[in-house]
């Protein structure tokens, strides 16, 4: 577990055990002790450090509605007075203790705000929520990667929250995803990208924390621009590289996305 701490808030990263690299996180007002969790996977390790912190869980807020990401809500709610927050098209897959999260809504946690956004594409519900200079960003945005779409995706929704969302966002947010697949990622991004600094150099950081037990630190809106894949699919040099190993792409931009989210599914 990592601990990130600012002006009046703390964020508990935990890594769930027995998860496929899920990322769990416990935001709290330091002057009022209420949090919130996000994308429960295993309740333990949360309610331990719920426990021992003297916090108050206010809410459960669920990024989107995938098993991995609600699964620990209902242990959840049974042992507090906490309710779910989920944006309405997830509503009926959780406990019916929940309320509706819109994009453009405000959450308040003691004297916290987090901004809801809703950023369809990896499923119809996804939200993302900003908290002063900090980005959860569940399954949209990842260190050098984006979620999947198998299950209930959309790739031109996808595009369109990377395009009108995503790559607008300030640079200096910091990124807190659902996952980490940080060096698979990297890796990914360097077979089409060899030449990009900024990827083989965090591969390197990221490996040498690794060797000493630690995760990664997060990464930022700006330096996903420099080395994610999916926020440069556009970039001259990554569609050239698609059209090599794909001649037939044309010249619709959203092909070579799609393209990109292929090779990544079957990338080893
Ligand atoms: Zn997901």
């Amino acid at each position: 577990m990592d601990i990130f701490s600012g002006a009046g808030y703390g964020i508990a990263r935990i890594r769930a055990p027995e998860s496929d690299n899920n990322y769990n996180y416990i935001v709290w007002c330091t002057e009022t002790s209420e949090c919130a969790v996000i994308d429960p996977f295993d309740p333990v390790p949360i309610l331990n450090f719920v426990r021992q912190g003297n916090l108050r869980i206010k809410y459960i807020i669920n990024t989107h509605c995938h098993p991995d990401h609600i699964k620990g809500n209902d242990p959840i709610l049974k042992v507090t007075m906490s309710e779910i927050l989920v944006h309405p098209l997830g509503r009926d897959m959780v406990s019916p203790r929940s309320r509706a999260l819109n994009g453009g809504d405000t959450i308040e946690v003691g004297r916290l705000k987090l901004n809801a956004i809703h950023t369809p594409g990896h499923c119809p519900e996804h939200l993302i929520l900003v908290m002063g200079e900090n980005l959860f960003s569940g399954d949209t945005l990842y260190l050098a990667g984006t979620g999947n779409l198998k299950n209930r995706g959309d790739a031109n929704e996808l595009i369109k929250t990377i395009e009108n969302t995503v790559r607008t966002l300030p640079d200096g947010l910091r990124v807190f995803p659902g996952h980490d697949y940080s060096e698979s990622n990297l890796r990914f991004a360097l077979d089409l990208e060899p030449g990009n600094k900024e990827a083989s150099k965090r591969l390197k950081q990221i490996e040498k924390l690794r060797m000493k037990g630690k995760e990664p630190a997060p990464s930022t809106i700006g330096e996903e621009k420099k080395y994610n894949p999916f926020l440069r699919y556009d970039s001259p040099g990554i569609m050239k590289e698609l059209r090599k190993r794909n001649p037939d792409l044309g010249d619709e931009k959203p092909s070579y996305f799609i393209e990109l989210r292929k090779l990544r599914d079957g990338w080893k």
